[in-house]
């Protein structure tokens, strides 16, 4: 009998198979089809002529025209994937791994295989990959191993206009290595922005540029100044999709928060209408969107339904979603922003350029003709916004990259060929922290600790928190914490309808006032003890995405530790030791109370709070170090660790000197300032 099932089990299997084989051919044929029909194909033999004959070639066209998806899978139909990989940056996560996942798909390959995609602390790719996605940054990363990039046969700086730092970075590198190797080709690929810009920089590399389809927008400015753009974003929305004919709105938010609650209130305000009106489909956008859900963007909308996207900047250029009509623009983009007088650098929702706000616009009109709604003024626009936006690199801290530069070989940074040179004050300013951190020597010259730290894909101040942990043997705990700290998402939840419970899970974490720190280290030893339990982060209303997120995370510092001879070590019995660690890295980061009850940073002064979230909000020791500062309604720090101001001057004796110090130390009442666990 078993053999008779087996038999029938096998025709089924077979037959399946057959008809799988079938639907699945029909399905690759279908997006040969889609191919097909982008603006890109009707160019495709000019353009490989135009690389076959230049090193360099700067490629522009129209969002949507089909350069990110395309290009690389020309080159390798051409033959060039038989050199080396292809490999194209882009500045987001999110495009490099929603492209590269569209690109398996039209090429038939499982993701990871033939085409794959590498971001930071993910790596999805395999000895067989040939068409490689990767952001900006880890193509930096891969030149500290690969220092003339032998394994690439072609290297594709994608969405170039964006300017972010890795890519400005990345351009003065790979524009050297081009000149001794003259068998890398390299293309420099942009939306319709600073194609002249490009080329000039790339000693007047030829221009490849083509027409995309570009319908006609119609423009809508508010008449008056918009008080609260989301209100605004949400009633327009709303009047959309009651008034006008069937087609997707796009709407520009800054950032996840945002979105969330954008979603939130649209969804109460549908069930409002009740079935009076079509229906609505809700896709949020935004880089920590777990990638099961960013797909959800490109589904096609059902017959006479609309979808409304929520999303960040990344629809900007970085993804074409098909089929959207209406565009909402707030004007508004979160942006870092650097002191380099102060080394602060805090994130700011900022007004957009117009650069920006045509790439915006523009969304509307690729299949069809669209509507844009401004949430601002025509005399705003006129008067108030910026022709383009900052590059990256003149407002941001550099320390991460200068000590990549330095591990490079690059010393010269002042005359280093930036595209737009970053202020000189910022890097004056990011070499004394490096050698603060011990990164440097007084020569500016890289030091045993530096070359461990540029090891770790992170920020030098965190770098710096892993190597000490060797001296204080409690590896284990820091990296633990290094990890949570790394998510770039919320590890806690509070559902409306249980607050005080989900606030109470999270107290519990936070017993003895250690700070947060240590909280995230509870919270992470404690699902490690459950055996990385789901159930546990449900009843402690904890994300489980994010705890999986930062052990990957973990595991991938572990696998760095052993690479750069750190033992793994715990000690878990002396938390000064942790909190040590902590301050050795993060000393330019604290902050001494005030008598107002708010904080003064201690080597720039300016106002900082607790954040509310934190466990020490009700606490208020006399001395914290702070992850981060993020400006809300006020200066907040997250992420708060109480400290012993002597710390300063024995983890860091270049940066704080006693007079630093002294006035708290002697003023301080018997005991204050002692470890409050
Ligand atoms: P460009 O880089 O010129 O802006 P792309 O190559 O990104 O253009 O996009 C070309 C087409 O591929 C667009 O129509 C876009 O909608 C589609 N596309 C890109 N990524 C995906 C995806 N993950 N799922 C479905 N379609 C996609
Ligand atoms: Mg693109």
């Amino acid at each position: 009998k078993e053999s008779v099932m087996a038999g029938e089990n096998y025709e089924d299997d077979m037959h399946a198979k057959k008809s799988e084989d079938a639907a699945e051919k029909t399905a690759l044929e279908e997006l040969q089809e889609v191919r097909k029909s982008l603006p890109i194909y009707n160019y495709r033999e000019q353009l490989l002529k135009a690389v076959e004959e230049h090193q360099v070639l700067v490629i522009v066209g129209e969002t949507g025209s089909g350069k990110t998806t395309q290009i690389p899978q020309y080159l390798h139909e051409a033959g060039y994937t038989k050199r080396g990989k292809v490999g194209c940056t882009q500045p987001r996560r999110v495009a490099a791994m929603s492209v590269a996942a569209r690109v398996a798909q039209e090429m038939g390959v499982k993701l990871g295989h033939e085409v794959g995609y590498s971001i930071r602390f993910e790596d999805c790719t395999s000895d067989k990959t040939i068409l490689k996605y990767m952001t900006d940054g880890m193509l930096l990363r891969e030149l500290l191993g690969e220092p003339d990039l032998a394994s690439y046969s072609v290297v594709i700086v994608d969405e170039a206009h964006e300017r972010t730092l890795s890519t400005d970075i990345l351009f003065g590198l790979v524009k050297d290595i081009a000149r001794f190797r003259p068998d890398l080709k390299l293309l420099i690929s942009s939306a319709t922005m600073d194609a002249e810009k490009f080329s000039d920089y790339f000693d007047s590399a030829p221009i490849f540029s083509f027409p995309g389809r570009r319908y006609p927008v119609e423009m809508n400015f508010t008449s008056a100044p918009e008080a609260d753009y989301m209100d605004a974003a949400i009633v327009t929305v709303l009047t959309i999709h009651v008034r006008e004919p069937l087609g997707d709105i796009l709407v520009f938010l800054t950032g996840q928060e945002e979105i969330e609650s954008a979603e939130e209130i649209l969804k109460q305000r549908i069930r409002g209408f009740g079935t009076k009106i079509r229906e609505l489909i809700i896709c949020p956008i935004y880089a920590n969107l777990p990638s099961e859900l960013q797909a959800k963007i490109f589904e096609p909308t059902p017959e006479g339904a609309r979808k409304v996207v929520l999303a960040t900047n990344i629809a900007e250029t970085s993804l074409t979603i098909d089929g959207i009509k209406y565009v909402v623009d707030p004007g508004f983009s979160k942006m870092k922003s650097y002191n380099p007088k102060t080394g602060m650098e805090s994130l700011l929702i900022t007004p957009i350029s117009k650069a920006s706000a045509s790439q915006r616009a523009g969304r509307a009109g690729r299949t069809s003709a669209g509507k844009c709604y401004r949430l601002y003024t025509a005399f705003n626009y006129n008067n108030d916004l910026e022709e383009n936006t900052v590059p990256e690199v003149q407002r941001t801290n550099l320390a991460s990259v200068v000590l990549a530069l330095k591990s490079l070989g690059i010393h010269d940074l002042i005359n280093f060929d930036f595209m737009d040179p970053p202020p000189a004050e910022a890097l004056v300013k990011a070499l004394e922290l490096l050698f603060a951190l011990g990164a440097l020597n007084k020569l500016g010259e890289l030091t045993k600790a530096g070359r461990r730290m540029a090891e770790f894909p992170l920020d030098p101040m965190l770098s710096k928190m892993i190597v000490v942990s060797d001296k204080y043997k409690c590896s284990d705990e820091i990296i633990s914490i290094a990890a949570m700290l790394s998510i770039g998402g919320t590890i806690f939840y509070r559902p409306k309808d249980k607050q005080v419970h989900a606030d109470n899970a999270r107290m519990n974490f936070n017993t003895g006032n250690v700070g947060d720190h240590i909280a995230l280290l509870k919270v992470y030893s404690s699902w490690k003890e459950t055996n990385y339990s789901t159930q546990w982060c449900y009843e402690n209303y904890i994300q489980v995405k994010s705890m999986k997120r930062a052990r990957d995370i973990r595991d991938q510092l572990e696998g760095l530790l052993e690479r750069v001879e750190i033992e793994i070590s715990s000690n878990l019995n002396d938390m000064d030791v942790i909190r040590k660690s902590i301050v050795a890295g993060f000393f330019p980061h604290t902050a001494k109370l005030q008598k107002t009850g708010s904080y003064r940073t201690v080597k720039h002064p300016q106002t900082v709070h607790i954040h509310p979230n934190s466990g020490l909000a009700q606490v208020v020791p006399r001395w914290v170090v702070y992850h981060e500062l993020v400006l809300t309604s006020k200066e907040y720090m997250r992420q708060v660790t109480e400290l012993k101001p002597e710390w300063l001057i024995e983890l860091a004796p270049h940066y704080y000197q006693l007079k630093d110090v002294e006035e708290a130390a002697t003023k301080m009442p018997k005991g204050a300032g002692k470890a409050a666990i």
